[in-house]
């Protein structure tokens, strides 16, 4: 049984397991102990504008509500002039990161997708995707992508225009692709597919963000070996520099519309083992639109981060659930003793290691800092 208040270190996973055991609160008072040493008492979040640039996907997750087939309704691929559009007006807005987020590889399925992209001059979603970074670069905004599965060729094209990259592992579950499972008819969630890319993505010295989904028909086990398994990498390559505890949200429409949805109690508890697995300089965060009234619980979990949050955007991921006001947020968070503050979408110490920052974007980083700390911002 580990007894300080030191991250797990060597602990097998059956020790975290029996550390899970503890009463909740004890968990998560130890947590906030690593946190407190690490990142102190500033909560952080990064203003962002939202670009969903296809939600066409070959893949079909239970509880996907962005997800669309080409002629199915609510179907979009964004036109390269209302990319720029929405940089524009995230630029106007103060923002700092451009997101762009889509679904997995749709050009590899969908013969329609191929022909409009080459209608554009495209030849892929990563040459799209290659502009689309350059056109945010030019609004002095510093994209941040998360398109899925992408090989080490794409995330070699796509660091010279990305400050950061991104993939949820969600799982490292095997078992949830089986039949009846939620990524049964999901290829790419195979763990060994997001692990793959992961692993690369370090290889390349890509500031990376993951985490894990919990509510998704995992077990404790397994949400303990993913949080191992996240922690793994980020060992062999130093690169994960934040993981995402997210919590599954029901959405209708959805195979999953009337699932349960995970407890706040159960979320501060994942989050307080991810804090005490992962290790202390890798930021750890949880969204605040899928926890609206728990945002304190989540910090006295041992979060540090809040991720995203767009003044004008919605998350198109998570549409029925919108991003908190700053100002209500910074109010809530100071009543706990702690501030709000942006960030970038690459942490600070990526920014100071070598081969971590593309060299072509380092005065772009250093203006948009400039930009950002002269901002008031609630
Ligand atoms: S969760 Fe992602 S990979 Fe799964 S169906 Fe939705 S967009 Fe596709």
């Amino acid at each position: 049984m580990q007894t300080s208040i030191e991250p797990i270190g060597s602990v097998e996973i059956q020790e975290t397991l029996e550390l899970a055991d503890e009463p909740v609160e004890l968990l998560m008072a130890r947590a906030r102990q690593v946190r407190d040493c690490a990142w102190g008492t500033t909560i952080t979040f990064s203003p962002k504008v939202f670009l969903p640039l296809t939600n066409l996907c070959k893949n079909f997750c239970d509880y996907c509500s962005f997800r669309r087939s080409p002629k199915q309704a609510g179907m979009w691929t964004m036109r390269p002039d209302e990319v720029d559009d929405w940089l524009l007006r995230g630029r106007q807005q103060h923002c700092v990161e451009a997101l762009f987020c889509l679904g997995d590889k749709p050009e590899s399925t969908f013969e329609s997708y191929r022909d409009l992209l080459a209608g554009w001059g495209f030849s892929s979603t990563v040459d799209y995707l290659g502009w689309a970074g350059r056109q945010a670069l030019g609004r002095d905004l510093l994209p941040h992508t998360n398109a899925g599965i992408l090989s080490l060729a794409d995330m070699t094209v796509l660091k010279s225009v990305n400050v950061s990259l991104g993939l949820m592992l969600e799982s490292a579950s095997d078992r949830l692709c089986e039949p009846g499972q939620v990524h049964h008819h999901a290829p790419d969630k195979r763990p060994a597919v997001r692990i793959q890319m992961i692993d690369e993505a370090g290889q390349l010295k890509i500031p990376f963000t993951t985490g894990i989904l919990i509510g998704i028909g995992e077990t404790l086990r397994e949400r303990v070996e993913a949080l191992f398994e996240i922690r793994r990498l980020h060992r062999a390559h130093g690169h994960i520099q934040e993981v995402i505890v997210q919590n599954f949200r029901a959405h209708v429409s959805t195979q999953m519309a009337a699932a349960m949805e995970p407890p706040a109690v159960e979320v501060g508890h994942t989050v307080a083992l991810a804090r005490l697995i992962l290790d202390p300089e890798i930021s750890l965060q949880a969204p605040p639109n899928l926890n609206h009234d728990d945002v304190p619980l989540l910090v006295d979990a041992g979060i540090n981060d809040l991720g995203g949050i767009s003044p004008l955007t919605p998350d198109y991921i998570n549409p029925g659930h919108p991003w908190p006001h700053l100002q209500k947020l910074a109010s809530v968070l100071y009543a706990g003793g702690f501030s709000l503050r942006p960030r970038l979408p690459i942490y600070d110490s990526y920014v100071e290691r070598p081969d971590f920052l593309d060299e072509g974007l380092r005065d772009r980083v250093i203006a948009a800092k400039a930009r950002m700390q002269e901002t008031r911002w609630s």
